[in-house]
């Protein structure tokens, strides 16, 4: 069958939208389609419907046939099962839009907001295999020919905000670009819960919503959460992007997925004698750039003149004025000239955003995860769910490429959780099921999930191999609404007040008469981890020698204590011995949050 050039003009404007390049491309291309088949893009819950009638062309077919197939997975209840909600999605990145999708599919009204006007990022993301899957099954390779061919395991984010602005076009998201989100406007009057936005006068800050996500990247803490620092070694990341010319000599040269240290010593002693760069590990991907990401030491930094000055503090270390440019310039391009053999011709560096070179340098020493994944906040009787997802949830480190795939896990488990609440599941539950299935996040590996990725769907179940969707039990939850909302107290609240006060009572119960042990609250009476012991002792006298217990080794104490728990009882540490040991560090809800489990295992039933 020979196919001819469209004639009709929606079926060309089709096309370039399909292949725009840019989020300025998108956004023009598909107004224009929308006036050329007279449908308002406001009409969320019909729109792709319609489209579908209105735009009856050839190559949008096979688009259609893959979003149908996902649209009709039984878990969106043919898109009714969140036909109330209102989404409002902060961030345009991969995850945020990632989840707008799937929002959609489940029937609700979904706005992002995003505040950059264009998607400029160069940087390449790893795909585990189930993302380029999921991707695949969102029509990925008609909007970017070049998706995942071959062996290809990754993408650059620009592509993969293009892919999915796109598709989250065509399933009825509205996304506005340019606009800032400042913080929540709590219900007044008649209004519902609405964003302070940035211009002001912008049509989305009229929008009520009873569902948030917050997937603003990295050190982006909405309101009411907090997040925990994970401090490492001193990692400094360097990213950087050469222009790829496409050529045959270009397409010869080998990727490097990941060269670590420890495997390939010979290679980083090579580099160092000849150039004097020092590296932990070096990745490099062929995409729509020569993408390099590495972890560099600090002293061959000092040395190349990249760093100016010595401090032992990362901020104060990699602050812009004690950096030389030129010098970073150098290092990145001679660590990638190496790392190829040399046989990258004439590397050249890709602009920025800014229309400099594009090279980055990061700061890894300090990675930031949320402690919770979501919370409800009420104000006059008006409930709002706020969810995490993406960067914002748990931080990544780029040179191990989690980032995404771990993003769009939570994603799905976000979507998930929205359905229950749309479903009209109690809060309570909503907010112990999606806390419990969190837990499982940090660990997740492409070993550990579930192998079989056309099978993947917002279930948890059909993604994580052990999920036990209530390892958290609601009164958990309850003690984090309140302590996290203590503005927002009604009498049905209190309960979690009582609660913890009943925690406490049985703690100082259990391990009166212990010498050095005097349990008086959540934090500083903890630091020493004799209580801890105390409690394990009190209950199992066989797992601990409290006479060889030492009160000033509070390291090993609580190590020991937090190891016992774990192996005996299953319930993983909720802060490092050395956190624990510095009272300042103690975080009070965590400590109840951990305390409530080990109560639960010591009282439970002998089966
Ligand atoms: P992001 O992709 O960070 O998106 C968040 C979005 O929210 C942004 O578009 C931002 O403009 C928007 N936003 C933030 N605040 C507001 C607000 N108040 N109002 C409106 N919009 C807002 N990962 C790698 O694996 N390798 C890399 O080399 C790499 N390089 C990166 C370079 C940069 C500069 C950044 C920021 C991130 C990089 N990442 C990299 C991380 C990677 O981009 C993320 O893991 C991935 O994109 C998923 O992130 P996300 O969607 O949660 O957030």
């Amino acid at each position: 069958e020979i196919r001819k050039d469209p004639v009709n003009p929606s079926h060309a404007t089709f096309n370039l939208f399909v292949q725009a390049q840019t989020c300025k491309d998108v956004k023009h291309h598909f107004a224009a389609l929308c006036r050329q088949l007279d449908i308002n893009p406001k009409d969320f819950s019909c729109f792709y419907v319609t489209l579908k009638e209105r735009l009856n062309y050839w190559k949008a077919k096979a688009l259609w046939t893959k979003l149908d197939k996902r649209a009709a997975h039984p878990d969106y209840k043919q898109g009714k099962a969140c036909i109330k909600n209102k989404c409002l999605v902060l961030g345009a990145g991969p995850c945020g839009l990632r989840t707008a999708i799937e929002l959609s599919l489940l029937g609700a009204q979904v706005v992002v907001l995003e505040k950059r006007e264009s998607f400029s990022r160069n940087n390449v993301l790893h795909l585990w295999p189930f993302t380029i899957c999921d991707l695949c099954g969102l029509g990925a390779k008609k909007f970017y020919g070049r998706f995942c061919t071959g062996s290809l395991d990754h993408i650059c984010i620009r592509q993969l905000q293009l892919v999915l602005l796109k598709v989250s076009l065509l399933l009825g998201v509205e996304v506005h670009t340019g606009v800032e989100f400042q913080g929540l406007i709590e219900p007044t009057g008649d209004n519902g819960w609405m964003a302070k936005l940035q211009p002001g006068s912008h049509p989305a800050a009229t929008f009520q919503f009873d569902v948030f996500i917050s997937a603003g990247g990295g050190r982006f803490v909405p309101d009411g959460f907090k997040h925990k620092e994970l401090r490492g070694k001193l990692a400094i990341g360097i990213t950087t992007n050469f222009i790829n010319r496409h050529t045959a000599a270009e397409a010869q040269v080998a990727e490097i997925s990941g060269v670590a240290r420890i495997y390939n010593q010979k290679f980083f002693q090579e580099l160092l004698t000849e150039t004097d760069i020092d590296l932990e590990n070096i990745v490099y991907y062929k995409d729509d750039t020569h993408y390099f990401v590495m972890t560099a030491k600090k002293k061959s930094l000092l040395k190349k003149g990249v760093i100016k000055q010595d401090y032992s503090n990362a901020e104060e270390l990699l602050a812009p004025a004690n950096v030389d440019h030129e010098a970073l310039y150098r290092y990145a391009h001679d660590a990638a000239y190496f790392s190829t053999g040399g046989k990258l011709p004439d590397l050249q560096f890709a602009q920025n955003h800014a229309g400099q070179p594009d090279v980055a340098m990061f700061d890894f020493t300090c990675m930031q995860r949320a402690e919770h994944a979501s919370l409800v906040r009420e104000r006059r009787g008006k409930k709002l769910l706020m969810c995490l997802v993406g960067d914002c949830l748990v931080e990544p480190f780029w040179p191990l490429g989690t980032g995404v795939a771990r993003g769009f896990l939570a994603s799905f488990d976000t979507a998930w959780m929205v359905r229950s609440w749309g479903m009209g599941v109690p809060h309570l539950n909503v907010l112990a099921e999606r806390e419990s299935i969190y837990q499982l996040l940090s660990q997740t590996t492409p070993e550990n999930t579930s192998k079989n990725y056309a099978g993947y769907s917002i279930d948890p179940k059909t993604r994580y191999k052990r999920v036990n969707l209530s390892s958290i039990q609601t009164n958990q939850v309850r003690t984090v609404i309140l302590y996290l909302l203590n503005r927002d107290l009604n009498p049905s609240q209190l309960l979690p007040i009582v609660q913890a006060l009943k925690l406490l009572k049985w703690c100082q119960k259990h391990t009166l008469g212990y010498e050095n042990v005097n349990v008086e609250d959540f934090t500083q009476s903890w630091r020493s981890g004799l209580a801890l012991c105390a409690l394990i002792h009190h209950f199992k006298p066989q797992l601990i020698d409290m006479s060889s217990m030492d009160v000033s080794s509070v390291v090993h104490n609580n190590q020991l204590a937090f190891s016992i728990l774990e192996k005996e009882l299953g319930i993983p540490p909720v802060m490092s011995a050395s956190d624990l040991a510095n009272s300042g560090q103690i975080d009070k809800l965590s400590m109840v949050l951990y305390l409530t489990q080990v109560q639960s295992a010591f009282t439970m039933p002998a089966k």
